[in-house]
């Protein structure tokens, strides 16, 4: 891996792509060098000159262009958020397969290119797509990566500070498993502060209630598709935790973000790609935490995990 300069390669530079090359140039001294890299070649020209545009205005000194896969030799991170939208009648598994095929297209070229850092993938189904990806590059489980439940751990940490007025950075909670219907928020583990939510929840000075609870861990799974009814897709919240991800890794943080990664016997499970909070670093996942789970989440947790090795099982690599 490179250590002098912070290389970036973005492939995918449509509303999830954009959002995140465009948080990355407004936040700052995260990488100096951003490539964009699209099937539709003339689409990543525009959005370097765009953003090129308005580095004058911007915090960081970057270098931003529109490149192809030979550029991703010496870099540090590759981004995903390339993919092909579903089709009128097709089937999320028909989509499942257009999208391996995308990735073939992606990954093949990339390793090619002699890349040897950290796939972080964005594309959903984004647990199965992290694992296609696995399994196309033959790279090791710590350096390859996907979003996970990141976002999903943000709106939940969003709606509990809102509903306890707690800034949401007190606030230690997350949602883990798949990112979609069978995720789920593990509730026996979430602080406020140092202070357990139940004995909050217990306390009857207060009208905090476990309903409450339940109607966030609601929210959560449902608030993909209240964005996509209200404006046809989610965007920015996704392209601010692809920046969070990339600053955790590239800054050797040893941060815990709720991603998809590979499981090796924790939580029973192995092989399967899954949210779960982990320690990421300079080298991509340091460690897979394994929280102390409830029978009940546990059974919540191997249902996500059924969920997503019956969608891997059906596709052909
Ligand atoms: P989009 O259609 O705006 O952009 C997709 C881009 O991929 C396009 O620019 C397209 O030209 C490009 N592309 C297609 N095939 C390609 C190929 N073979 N090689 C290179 N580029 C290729 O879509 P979007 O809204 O940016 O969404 C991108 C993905 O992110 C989708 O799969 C979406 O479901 C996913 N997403 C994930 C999360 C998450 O939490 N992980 C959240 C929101 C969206």
């Amino acid at each position: 891996m490179n250590t002098d300069k912070r290389k970036v390669v973005l492939v995918g530079t449509g509303m999830v792509g954009m959002s995140f090359a465009y948080a990355l140039v407004n936040q700052g001294g995260i990488c100096n060098e951003l490539v964009l890299i699209d099937v539709n070649h003339e689409r990543a020209v525009g959005e370097a000159m765009d953003l090129n545009h308005g580095l004058a205005f911007a915090k960081s000194n970057m270098r931003i262009y529109a490149g192809d896969y030979t550029d991703c030799k010496d870099a540090d991170i590759v981004v995903i958020a390339a993919g092909v939208a579903q089709k009128q009648g097709e089937t999320r598994l028909d989509l499942l397969q257009r999208n391996t095929e995308v990735f073939r297209s992606i990954i093949t070229p990339v390793v090619k290119s002699g890349f040897d850092g950290i796939f972080l993938v964005a594309t959903n189904p984004v647990d199965i797509m992290t694992r296609v990806t696995y399994e196309l590059s033959r790279f090791g489980a710590a350096r390859v990566i996907g979003t996970g439940t990141s976002l999903d751990t943000a709106r939940l940490r969003y709606l509990l500070g809102d509903y306890f007025t707690v800034d949401p950075k007190n606030i230690h909670a997350y949602v883990i498993g798949e990112h979609g219907d069978s995720e789920f928020v593990p509730f026996s583990q979430v602080m406020l502060a140092t202070k357990h939510i139940s004995e909050i929840l217990d306390d009857e000075r207060n009208s905090f209630c476990i309903d409450g609870m339940n109607e966030i861990e609601e929210q959560v799974r449902t608030s993909a598709y209240k964005i996509i009814d209200a404006k046809r897709a989610t965007y920015y919240g996704i392209g601010m935790a692809i920046t969070r991800i990339v600053k955790a890794i590239l800054g050797d943080e040893n941060s815990v973000l709720t991603v998809s990664a590979k499981l090796s016997g924790e939580y029973g499970a192995k092989d399967v790609f899954i949210g779960v909070p982990c320690i990421i670093g300079r080298n991509g996942v340091k460690e897979v935490l394994e929280l102390s789970l409830t029978d009940d989440e546990k059974e919540k947790f191997t249902n996500s995990k059924n969920v997503l090795n019956d969608s891997f099982e059906g596709l052909k690599l």
